[in-house]
This record gives structure tokens, sequence and C-alpha cells, in this order.
């Protein structure tokens, strides 16, 4: 629409010439001037060209034309005066827009501006409908350019480069954009910079520096941009100090100008503001970046804005022959018009769309490529005077205007991602989580410390209390040792002192057990005890070093868990050998006790019968003669305690167990500790010996030891009622050991003895267990299975007469008749007497009369009654057949004289 609204203002000649419209047009509204851009609402019309430095991403571009305004300045002093009975050649209608050029007195071309300004238009309103469309649209990121063009003195500087004077309504364009730039920036992330240039006869001139007198344009190869990189730059933070530098440079200007005998009208001047802006964009092109790291701060698309005003002020465009110059001025004339007339030629090539536009023919229209067909909204003011003397030029002025109207430019934002912020950014951040996370770790580190040194602590408090437990133990251990050593030494020492007295009896006994002495077992027990000693101080010295090695670990400070097992299993083992150690003390004590218990048994041998001290008697479990001779296992009770000596029966150790066993059979021997045995619960230990059986000898020692405790009434019904009866006969069937068989056959025959426990005996197998032992044929077991059923036959008999029980006899019931019978007479004494006993006790109840008789008793009873040489036993038989009749009556029979 636009393009089509400024050809509908000019009618164009076949050579290109513009000529004036006739009619009048409003088309130009469609596009105000004063119209901010932005991009979003712009709509995409057609692109006549695209620009070749559009390096900003995904922005196509906007079109914006060339804005032209036509300012008219007011007759000065000299024209007021040589032209005061004139018109003036031109006659302004600003509300239209318009403006009319006098051919004559009757006739005038009218053209059509984007802006008249008369006479009378202020700075401000100039600056405003000029400038400030062109400044805003720099701050949002566009190029812009504002140039002056028109013959000299028709008020270009004026209108441009009026500096703050007496009167600050005159101040022009360049400060009242800066003003408007300074406003509008924050100096924190934004920045302006200025260069200011003079180009003459082409040649750039630095105006901030002069030095700088040659300066190269230089043009970007990929995007055609083109920079001065030999221009000063000068960065402005006020207006104050733009204002200085406009005058520094205005200053060299003058001298430039002197220096080359020329005037300011003859060259170009070039304020460049470079506008740099940050810009907070979207977060699209970082969300990959950022999508894995959600705890990170998402950092904003960081933009840059950099746009550059480029205010020109161009050398007076009058006609050569007018500046009535030669020589070296004619040379300077041809380098003005080359670069003014090379700027015609291509706005010209513009306007008629033109394929080539000849750019690169001057520096000006290289330095002001984005300015006409780029990407820059461009403003151009062109300046007239008044006076018809000067009506060509006007002429020529107003339509070099109306040209450049007809340009159009594609304007882009001049954006880019801010790479250096972008790193910035990231580098803060970074170095915040950098520092968060050492701070985490540090805060971790100082809870393990704190942990570690607890547990350390806590380690050493334990190990503390248990060396301090450990020490007391074995101080006390220590003494008690010492203790009983010194004791067991005095004994020693009194028994060799007793024995030396008695030196027939350790003849004796050596006699009676080839190669070994008392003295010499009590030597070597010496020997074994002093062993203990030197293994218990070595244990002792490990434990020092285990302690000192843990101190030292300790110090260390490290406290690894294995570590501390290992230790700690150390210590478990140290006191696990402790206790080994103390076992065998224990047991070297009673065998202490056993060897002079021994040596005091044979030193009262000699006077007795020999029998009673044989080597399988040595051992017997079961104190049948009652010389009570208590004073060693009192002792051993003493010294070393029930408790322990029967704890030894569970130790880990097979020859611990053995020893401990004969120990507790030894103290089962003597009347007065049985009941204390009990008590501590040393039936059941034994009982369980049984039970578990897994060595003859502790089997034998036990059943001894029971037996002996069989002895009391009330053992007698414990031993019933903890199911002994049942273990001693499944010992009395699978036992082969003839002493073994020995103490389990005495064990029952004692229980036989108790009237309550007939009953229960027999019907739990008791007499047939007595029974099957006779199998092994030692006298020593059949005269135990003898005596039970004596004891048996006489309890049986006892109830019977009260009255408490009837019935045949439960011996004759359990088939014990024939043996009886068939042993009845046997020649060793003790199995006689106890079955001569057991057939008396039978025949007194005629229940078992029958029986008997068939079973041959009858016989024995009569040769008991007539031949037993005990007279109790005889007379008993005598009177049991006497007073039964039917055993009298069977005697009859078969005719024995009774
Ligand atoms: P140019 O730069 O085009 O050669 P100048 O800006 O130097 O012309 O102006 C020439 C003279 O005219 C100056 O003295 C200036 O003050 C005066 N002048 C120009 N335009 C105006 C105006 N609009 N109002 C008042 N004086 C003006
Ligand atoms: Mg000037």
């Amino acid at each position: 629409m636009a393009s089509t609204a400024y050809r509908n203002g000019t009618l164009q000649t076949q050579k290109g010439a513009v000529k004036p419209i006739t009619a009048t047009s409003s088309n130009f509204k469609s596009s105000s001037f004063k119209s901010r851009l932005n991009p979003s609402q712009s709509p995409g019309s057609a692109l006549r060209r695209s620009s070749p430095s559009s390096f900003a991403a995904g922005n196509d571009g906007v079109p914006g034309r060339v804005r032209v305004a036509v300012r008219l300045r007011p007759r000065n002093a000299e024209e007021l005066v040589a032209d005061a009975d004139f018109a003036d050649c031109v006659e302004l209608q600003p509300e239209l827009k318009r403006l009319k050029l006098r051919k004559n007195n009757w006739d005038s071309d009218t053209y059509e501006f984007d802006e008249v300004l008369t006479e009378f238009a202020s700075q401000k309103r100039v600056y405003e409908v000029v400038a400030k469309p062109v400044v805003e649209s720099v701050l949002d990121g566009y190029n812009g350019t504002v140039m002056a063009y028109g013959q000299t003195g028709t008020g270009k500087t004026f209108t441009l480069g009026r500096l703050v004077g007496e009167d600050t309504s005159c101040r022009g364009i360049m400060v009242r954009s800066m003003e408007d730039i300074l406003a509008d920036i924050s100096l924190e992330t934004d920045s302006v910079c200025v260069s200011y240039l003079q180009l003459y006869m082409e040649t750039i001139q630095d105006l901030l520096n002069p030095v700088n007198d040659n300066i190269s344009i230089v043009e970007d190869p990929k995007t055609g941009d083109v920079s001065l990189p030999g221009a000063t730059i000068v960065e402005i933070r006020d207006q104050q100090s733009f204002v200085e530098l406009l005058r520094l440079g205005e200053a060299h200007r003058i001298a430039a100008n002197t220096k080359l005998n020329t005037e300011s009208s003859r060259s170009h001047a070039i304020l460049m503001i470079h506008v740099k802006r940050s810009v907070i964009g979207g977060d699209e092109a970082l969300s990959s970046e950022t999508n894995n790291g959600s705890h990170l701060v998402k950092p904003s698309k960081p933009l840059v804005r950099r746009s550059k005003l480029v205010i020109v002020d161009l050398a007076g465009s009058e006609r050569v022959h007018k500046s009535g110059s030669e020589g070296h001025m004619l040379e300077e004339a041809k380098s003005i018009n080359l670069s003014l007339s090379a700027l015609g030629k291509c706005i010209n090539a513009l306007a008629e769309n033109s394929s080539h536009v000849p750019v690169r023919d001057s520096k000006l229209t290289r330095l002001l490529k984005d300015s006409f067909g780029g990407t820059a909204r461009t403003s151009l003011i062109v300046t007239i005077g008044p006076s018809p003397r000067h009506r060509g030029e006007t002429s020529t002025t107003i339509l070099f205007g109306q040209r450049a109207m007809k340009v159009e430019n594609m304007l882009k934002i001049k954006e880019e991602f801010d790479y250096k912020s972008l790193s910035r950014k990231l580098e803060i951040q970074l170095d915040k989580l950098i520092a968060e996370n050492e701070r985490q770790q540090k805060a971790f580190d100082d809870e393990v410390e704190r942990i570690n040194l607890e547990a350390q602590s806590r380690i050493s408090e334990v190990e503390r209390n248990f060396a301090d437990a450990l020490e007391k133990e074995k101080l006390k251990c220590q003494m008690e040792y010492m203790e009983s050593v010194k004791k067991l030494e005095e004994k020693m020492v009194l028994n060799q002192r007793k024995q030396e007295s008695n030196g027939f009896i350790s003849d004796r006994y050596n006699r009676e057990v080839p190669g070994v002495s008392v003295a010499e077992e009590v030597a070597e027990v010496r020997k074994l005890l002093q062993n203990e000693m030197y293994m218990r101080k070595a244990a002792e010295e490990e434990l020092n070093k285990l302690k000192s090695q843990f101190g030292k670990y300790m110090q260390s400070g490290s406290c690894e868990d294995t570590e501390t097992s290992r230790l700690h299993k150390m210590l478990q083992d140290e006191t696990h050998q402790k206790k080994k150690l103390e076992e065998e003390i224990v047991i070297l004590r009673s065998q202490l006790m056993q060897l002079t218990f021994e040596a005091e048994q044979m030193r009262r041998c000699p006077g007795e019968n020999g029998n009673a001290c044989t080597g399988s008697d040595r051992h017997s479990q079961y104190n049948e003669t009652g010389n009570g001779q208590k004073a060693p296992i009192t002792t051993l009770f003493e010294q070393v305690g029930l408790q322990k000596i029967l704890a030894l029966l569970e130790s880990e150790d097979a020859n611990v167990r053995i020893h401990a066993v004969k120990v507790v059979a030894n103290l089962a021997a003597e009347e007065t500790n049985q009941e204390k045995i009990v008590e501590a619960g040393g039936l059941s230990s034994l009982l369980m010996l049984l039970r578990s059986f897994e060595d003859e000898t502790v089997r034998r020692v036990a059943a001894g030891a029971i037996a002996n405790l069989a002895m009391n009434e009330f053992n007698q019904e414990l031993i019933m009622l903890q199911g002994g009866i049942s273990l001693l006969s499944i010992t009395a069937a699978d036992a082969e050991d003839p002493q073994t068989l020995r103490m389990v056959a005495g064990a029952i025959a004692n229980l036989c003895g108790n009237d309550k426990l007939q009953t229960k005996l027999r019907s739990e197998g008791g007499i047939r267990a007595l029974l099957g032992m006779v199998r092994c044929g030692h006298p020593d077991v059949l005269s135990q299975v003898a005596r039970g059923i004596a004891n048996f036959a006489k309890c049986e008999s006892r109830s019977a007469t009260q009255g408490i029980k009837s019935g045949r006899s439960l011996l004759i019931e359990d088939g014990a008749l024939p043996w009886i019978v068939q042993n009845a007479n046997d020649e060793a004494a003790a199995i006689r007497r106890h079955l001569e006993l057991a057939l008396c006790h039978l025949a007194q109840h005629e229940v078992n009369a029958k029986d008997m008789i068939c079973g041959g008793a009858l016989w024995e009873l009569v040769r008991i009654s007539r031949d037993c040489s005990r007279d109790d036993i005889r007379s008993l038989a005598n009177r049991t057949l006497n007073s039964s009749p039917i055993f009298k009556a069977e005697m009859r029979r078969l005719r024995i004289d009774f």
C-alpha cells in the first residue's frame, strides 16, 4: 500500500524525471510518519528487495519507506532587503502537506511531502516529526538515519547540529536525539557510543581525533554491513558530555576547514550514535539446555540489540558554477558532487526499482548503504530558502526529496544473542552452584566427622569398660589362683611328710601299682601346675599386648568395624582361654585331692582286707565301708565349689568331662555331700550323662555316682521321678563293660529296696533290666543283681504281710525264679546269701508256693534250712517251711524228712 501511495503521488517520465502532481492525494495517511515501528503489527507486504544485512535471526523485516520533510528557512536579513519587492518562490500548504513552486506569476507546480515545515516551524516540532520516530526505532533496535539535504545556507546545520545556545528551544536534532536516547536507556544494562566524522573530497576524517584523517570503510563480506574501525568511539553517559563532544567535533571541523582553506558547507558531517541494549528474551532458546537440570534457575535468553543512528549533515547541493570557484575549488566541487551525485544516482535507481544501484561509486553512498534501500528507518529533511533568485536550486532540492520518497527500505531489528552476557550469567550461576555444592559438601563432611567422633568415643568407652572389667576379673582370678596353689602346696608338703613317716605304705602302694608312686604323681601334678602358671602368664602377656595394640589402634583414629570385631574376637578367645585355664585348675586341684584321698586310703589299708583296696576298688564309687574320711573331698567342695564342678560336666573338653564326673562320683560317695549334690542339680546332670552317652568311662562313673546317690530314700524317689530307671535299663541293656553293669545293677538294687517304688520300678522294666545283666556272668555284677532281687523280695514280703500287696510275687511274674533257684547255692558267698534270703522272703507267702514248688525252689529252701552257714537265714528258712501248709504237704508227698 505504501508503495502504491507514493507512486500515485508523482508521475514518472520516461527519463526518470519527476513531474509534479496536479491532484491532491491523502494516501500518505495510510502510513503515518509518526507511527512507531512494531514488526508484529505490520502487515506482511510484498518485499521489494531483501536486505543483504539481515542478520537478526527470525526477523523478516517490515517495509519502511524513506520519509521526506521539506523545511523552508525564513528570509534572512539580506533577502529581506534584496527580495523585498518579490514574493517567495515557494508557497507552503502545511495542512495539506503540499508545496507549490512558482513557475511564474500565474503558474506553479505542486509537490506533496510527508511533512511540510514552514519558516515558522519550531526546532522542537521539526525534531518530533522528522527525527523522533527514527530515534524511537533506534531505541527499539533498528538502524536509523536522519539526513539533511539542501543548498548551502538553507539551514541544514541549523536543523541538525544547532547546539545549546542562549535559547534552548533552538537545539537541533543531534542534541535532542541524544536527550531522548539517554532518557530511554538504562546505563546499567545499555550503552551509547558516538563517532563523529567528516567526509571531504572522498576522505573520511575523524572529528573526535583529527590525527585520524583517512579512515577506511570496512565491509563485512558476510552481512554487507559497513563499519569504520579506525574511527574514535566515545561512550556517552550524560547529555553534557555529548554536547561537549559535539563542540569539540565542531571545533576540529572548523580547524580542519581552516587548514584546508575551505568551508564546512563543502564537507559532509556524519554523526554515528551506536546504541547497545540488553533485552530479556523468551526461554525457548535455552530450554533444551536446561531441561535436564531442573534444579538450576533457568537463565532467561539474553539478547542484545545493536542499532545505529546516523545523522548526516550534507554539503551544500548548489551547482559548482554558483560557488564561483576554480582550480582547486573545482576539483573540490567535483568531489563534493561526486558523493552527492552518486547519492542522487542511487536514489534514482532505488526509486525506479532499478536492478543496479551504484552504491560503490562514492564513499558517501557506501556509508549510507543501509540508509537507502537497506534496513534502516530513514528520514530526509530537505531545506530550501525562499529567495526567487535560487529558484533553480530549490527546484532541484525538491525533486531530490520527491525521488527519495520513493525509496523503500526493509526495516530489520538488529538483535542477536548476547553470548557474552549469557556466558557471564552462566558463570555467575555456576559460581553460585559451586559455592552451594561446596557448602553442602562441607556440611556433609562435618556430619561424617561428627558421627565418626561419636562412634569413636562410644567404642573407646565400651572398650575401656571392658578392659577394666577384664582387669578386675583377672586380678581376682590371680588372687584365687595364688591362694589355692599355696594351700595345695602346703597340703602336699604335709602329705609327703606323712608318707615319709609311713614309708611302708608307699612301698605297698608301689607293689600294688607297679611303676607309679603317689610321690611321682604329685610331682607330675606339680609340674603340670607349673606349666599352667607359665601358660597363664603367657596368656596375660598376650592380653597386655592386645591391649596396647588396641590403644594404638584407638590413637590412630581408625575405628573400622573389621578391626574392632577382630579385637572383640581376640578378647573372646582370651576369655575362652581363661575359662579353660580355670577349668584345668579345677581339674588339677581335684586330681590332687584324688591323689591325696588315695594316699590316705593307702595309709589306712594295711590293717584291712586287701580286697577293699584292689585296683578296681580304688575307683569304687559307692562307699560301702563307710570309713568316712571326708577331709580331702570336703576340701575340694570348699575350695572349688560344687557349682563349678557340676558345670564342668558340660565342658566341651571330653577329658574335663571325664574328670569332672569322677570328682562328682567321689563326692557322691560321701553321704554328707549327697544332699548338696542333688540340691545343686547334680543328679539331673548325671542322668543327662547317661542319656547322652558317648564315653564308656563317663557312663560307668556316672552310673556309679547315681548308685551312690540312690542309697538315699529321698534320692531314690527323685531318680524314679526323673526317668532314671528307664535310663538305667537302657544302659543295662547295651553296656558291655562289667564295671558299668556292676554300677547300674548296684543302682537298681538300691532302688529295689524302696517299698514305695516297687510297682513303678517293676512296671518300668527294672526287674527285667536287672535279670538281663546276668548275661555278663561277672561275679560282681551277679552279686549286685542278687542283692537287688533280695531287696525287692524283702519289700514285697513286707507289703504282703502288711496287706498292701496281694497276688503272686512280681519277681516270679517277671521270670526271676529260675535264675534264683539256679544260683541260690553259688560259690560266691555274696550271691548265695542274697539269693537264699530272697527265696526265704518269697516262700513266706502261700500265693508263691505253687510256683516255687514247680520251679524247684522247695529243694533249695530245704537245703538252706539244713546247710546255710548263716544262722539267721537257716532259721528263717526253717520257720518259713514250717509255717506253710503247701510246702509241708509237698514235703510229705515227697517224703522229705523235715
Ligand atoms: P546550511 O548549513 O544549510 O549551509 P545554515 O544552517 O548554516 O545553512 O544556515 C544559514 C543561516 O541561516 C544561519 O545563520 C542560520 O542561523 C540561519 N537559519 C537557517 N535556518 C533558519 C531558521 N529556520 N530560522 C532562523 N534562522 C535560520
Ligand atoms: Mg551547514
